[in-house]
């Protein structure tokens, strides 16, 4: 962080002021600074860095996620087995975007026609978007470029892990051409001051060598380093404020010791993702917006566009391997592998497990450095193919697995 840090005044009405600091906030925040514009982002999440995230799923989550308690009601199935159960969305400087895949896609042109090419959906609000294409081309080329998106600006593209080898395989035997690992915000050589992928696949836990894009250590320290840039942590926004016209006066928050503040400011942008934002605007109801802050039409919050992932599942009996293939590198392209390891994945890429030889087991077992359990446990060991450590899941499986 600069020695230039800035610190306005909380009467200091001249600023902008920024709700969240993820992947919208923390970009928004870095722009403006750089245009000479005084910003105050206020973060509900603590700062951590490459140094801090943890390569671990369970415990990263814990470290990351917003784990405020919510409520969870109805008879879907999450309300049944995963009442309460955190939403993987970051609470930290940097937000999702220490989280996020990497994946990089424009939207195609009907994409931007969802009523007209879908037609009406009952229960929801579907809207063609008010822009083209043509219209946010120029802007997907810097954004492009700012993350540094493979298979654009001369970037190459990142090589195959195991579960991509697997999906690549099948996807081709299945008649489809087009098959790549995509465009993704992932280093796939040295850019930006941030060093290539290595390949070990904890991207979702924050990516310990900076390689993927995150407003965290990219545009967060440099707006800091303009001077014009404030990052509160641990303050917590709770209420829009506005005067008797209905112009916006300034946040109210709560600060890391536990104290309301209110920072005035001239424009307030809510870039808290898709449940916190209108909470927020729902939470500044006041007598001239009795349902909320007035966007969207009264709809705050009213429906939500999810993305609903496609996730194959290898049905498999293997003591070995839990879940779907598991993403470490399965290919020997860049760096020295060793022998039971790139046995173990060429026959976790490609053969069932139950049909594996008992030799390649033998390797794996070596490899991980002890026979499975029968119960769930857990070891951590170096992982030769990089040199990075691992946390391998030795789990009995079950029909799920
Ligand atoms: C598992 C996963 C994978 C994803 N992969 C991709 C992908 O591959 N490609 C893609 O395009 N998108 C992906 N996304 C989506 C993408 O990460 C989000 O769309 C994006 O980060 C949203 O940006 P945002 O600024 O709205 O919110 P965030 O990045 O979540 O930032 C919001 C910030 O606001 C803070 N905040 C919220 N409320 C308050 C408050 N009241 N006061 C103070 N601070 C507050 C939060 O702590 C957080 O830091 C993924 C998301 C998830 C969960
Ligand atoms: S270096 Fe590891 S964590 Fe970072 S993007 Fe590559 S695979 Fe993901």
């Amino acid at each position: 962080m600069a020695d230039t840090v800035a610190k306005f005044a909380l009467d200091d009405a001249s600023v902008v002021v920024i709700v969240g600091t993820g992947s919208g906030g923390g970009v928004l925040a870095n722009e403006l600074a750089q245009k000479g514009v005084k910003v105050v982002a206020l973060e509900a999440g603590g700062r951590y860095l490459p140094d801090d995230y943890i390569n671990d799923e369970w415990d990263s989550f814990a470290q990351l996620s917003w784990g405020d308690m919510r409520t969870t009601s109805g008879d879907w199935r999450v309300a049944r087995d995963f009442a309460n159960l955190p939403a993987w969305i970051v609470k930290a400087v940097g937000g999702t975007s220490i989280h996020w895949a990497g994946a990089s896609l424009r939207f195609q042109e009907h994409e931007f026609k969802a009523l007209s090419t879908y037609g009406p959906v009952d229960g929801a609000n579907l809207l063609d978007w008010p822009i083209t294409l043509a219209e946010m081309e120029p802007y997907y080329d810097r954004a492009e470029k700012k993350l540094g998106v493979t298979r654009t600006n001369d970037l190459p593209g990142l090589p195959g892990n195991t579960n991509y080898l697997v999906l690549e395989k099948g996807a081709k035997a299945a008649g489809y051409t087009k098959v790549s690992t995509g465009h993704m915000a992932i280093n796939s050589v040295e850019n930006d001051d941030r060093m290539a992928c290595q390949q070990t696949g904890f991207c979702f836990q924050g990516c310990k060598w900076g390689a993927k894009w995150s407003a965290a250590y990219t545009d967060i320290p440099r707006g800091e380093a303009t001077g014009n840039l404030e990052v509160r942590d641990h303050c917590h926004a709770t209420r829009i404020e506005h005067d008797e016209t209905g112009k916006v006066t300034g946040v109210r928050y709560i600060d890391k010791d536990g104290a309301e503040q209110f920072q005035q400011a001239r424009i307030v942008s809510v870039a808290g993702n898709a449940i916190e934002s209108p909470r927020l605007l729902l939470a500044s109801a006041s007598e001239r917006f009795p349902t909320g802050w007035p966007t969207a039409r009264g709809r705050s919050g009213a429906t939500i566009c999810a993305i609903p992932p496609a996730r194959s599942m290898r049905s498999s009996k293997s003591p070995y391997i839990c879940g779907a293939a598991r993403p470490w590198r399965g290919s020997c392209k860049t760096r020295p592998i060793t022998a039971p390891i790139a046995a173990l994945s060429a026959a976790t890429s490609w053969k069932p497990c139950r049909s594996a030889s008992p030799s390649w087991r033998r390797s794996w077992i070596r490899a991980v450095g002890g026979a499975s359990s029968p119960r769930r446990s857990t070891a951590t060991r170096i992982w030769p193919a990089c040199g990075s450590w691992e946390r391998i899941c030795r789990r009995k499986p079950t029909a799920s697995h």
